[in-house]
């Protein structure tokens, strides 16, 4: 099969008219393949070798588009740390086409770098190879740690030099286009663009569509719309649960970057926190702290909170009632929200789900290492050790392990006896390797100027995230202190 002939499908082209501008992308002056996806592309029916050929990077930089295809700038509104813009969408960014499967679930194929589109505003259209690379390793990564995310299928660098803000001095980087796969790019902002619009056949089409590729059983309730909201609630607050699990730090939750399917999208300034602190940020544009680690499932709320404001009309058409049916529906986030973390920190301290107790076991150990500043995947990986009766390398990330003891024997009474089942079940819920900054920094910066070989060893430890080996060491290790301290993220352009 030849790239040219990819068969994609439109139907966002074909039902969302309105909600897009058919766009091409600009091609780039020398292709070349930085990483492909090559489990990704099995995943998709594609052939690895025609990716790499001379037409499939051509396609995967944007140069050739596949026969057929009706490329497109999504639109989409957005509250960008709170406040609304009403047309952001694709500024940078293309919709190729939709993958569809044997039964029938559609995934899109998408470019990001493609060139400027009508929605560019100020921006040059492209994308720089490091932090396109940032969002394949991080996203790879919530992949492995089972953790709903778009994937990215290949990383092209343009061969042409772009602008880009660092430490305050404009400098030339090079440039990439990133082609990323999700289950949709339906996105809060996408209904929020729908519903100022104005035009309730759009919200409605909009719905429909959402419905179909998402919710399909919300078709058959008596107001598939609110099914469609409670479904999104549900999946928002299984998401948010698995990053705050894994201590994984959004960074820029803005409702253009909230995902209708409950997919983890745009990887920015994202990063995985270190030491255990609520309040931690990396974010160099997060002056306020809003998307602070400890902040995110309120700001989930919030965005659901516009996602209804946006689906009223749709909920009922009389006002009060679409505003009390979505109100009750919101209210229920917080529990939503509450079990589905419970339960995975439950599994993570290789505690039965019913145990009597274990919802204080976990805020002591949470408070404990938040005082002693302790790294919070390095800690929750080593208690299976400790569970297995070798407690030194969870004491030795304590300054003050007394403390530390006074509670193991509180969790490990809950444990209960069969301790060395609990041990095996929690090595495959906490993971070893994560993308750590200080290692996603330097392997970025290699990589940014073609020296890769970091970059691929890193991506393979963290596709293996729970199962030890020789010799990645490094990858489990906490940030020194100093790294951690101050460390920050940019926004990822
Ligand atoms: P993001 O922060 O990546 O979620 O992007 C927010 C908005 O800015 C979206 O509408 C993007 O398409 C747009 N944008 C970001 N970077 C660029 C760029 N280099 N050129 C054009 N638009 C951009
Ligand atoms: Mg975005």
């Amino acid at each position: 099969m030849s790239v040219a002939h990819l068969d994609l499908d439109d139907s966002f082209a074909r039902e969302l008219i309105g909600l897009y501008e058919p766009w091409a992308p600009t091609p780039v002056a020398d292709p070349s393949l930085v990483v492909l996806n090559e489990a990704l592309a099995a995943e998709l029916g594609l052939d690895a070798e025609a990716l790499r050929s001379t037409d499939g990077v051509a396609v995967l930089a944007g140069n050739a588009v596949p026969e057929g295809a009706t490329t497109l700038a999504q639109a989409y509104a957005g509250h960008q740390f709170g406040g609304y813009s009403p047309r952001l969408g694709d500024g940078r960014a293309l919709l190729l086409g939709e993958f569809v499967d044997h039964d029938g679930a559609r995934r899109d194929l998408h470019l990001k770098g493609s060139g400027r589109t009508p929605f560019a505003r100020g921006g040059d259209g492209r994308a720089a190879v490091g932090p396109m690379l940032r969002e394949y390793v991080i996203s790879e990564a919530m992949h492995a740690l089972g953790i709903p995310t778009t994937r990215a299928l290949a990383v092209v660098a343009t061969g042409e030099p772009i602008l880009r803000e660092l430490d305050g001095h404009r400098v030339q980087v090079p440039g990439a286009v990133l082609a990323r796969v999700a289950s949709s790019h339906l996105r809060v902002g996408t209904f929020q663009y729908a519903s100022a619009s104005g035009d309730l056949d759009m919200l409605r089409s909009l719905t429909d569509y959402a419905i179909g590729r998402h919710a399909p059983a919300a078709a058959e309730s008596d107001n598939p719309a609110l099914a469609l909201f409670d479904h999104v609630v549900s999946a928002q607050a299984a998401l948010v649960a698995q990053w705050m699990a894994v201590g994984f730090i959004h960074g820029v939750m803005n409702t253009d970057n909230t995902t209708i399917s409950g997919e983890t999208i745009d990887y920015g300034p994202c990063a995985f926190m270190d030491v255990y602190d609520p309040a931690t940020v990396f974010s160099s544009i997060d002056h306020g702290g809003r998307y602070a680690y400890g902040n995110q499932p309120a700001i989930i709320t919030w965005n659901l909170a516009r996602l209804a404001e946006a689906m009223l009309p749709v909920f009922d058409d009389d006002t009060d009632t679409a505003i009390e049916q979505a109100t009750s529906l919101l209210q229920t986030f917080p529990e939503r929200f509450r079990l589905a973390w419970s339960a995975e920190m439950h599994t993570k301290l290789g505690l039965a789900s019913d145990v009597t107790g274990g919802d204080e076991v976990i805020a002591e150990l949470l408070e404990l290492m938040r005082e002693q500043r302790v790294d919070y995947t390095s800690c929750l990986r080593s208690l299976s050790s400790a569970a297995r009766g070798d407690a030194a390398s969870t004491r030795s990330l304590f300054a003050a392990p007394e403390a530390f003891d006074d509670w193991a024997q509180r969790w490990l009474t809950l444990v209960g006896d069969d301790r060395a089942n609990a041990a095996d079940r929690m090595d495959r819920a906490n993971p070893l390797y994560i993308p750590r900054n200080h290692i996603v920094e330097e392997v970025l910066t290699a990589a940014s100027w073609g020296d890769v070989r970091a970059f691929d060893d890193l991506l393979d430890a963290v596709s293996r995230p729970f199962e030890h080996r020789s010799g990645l060491e490094r990858y489990a290790q906490p940030a020194p202190h100093d790294v951690s301290a101050g460390y920050q993220t940019f926004c990822g352009t």
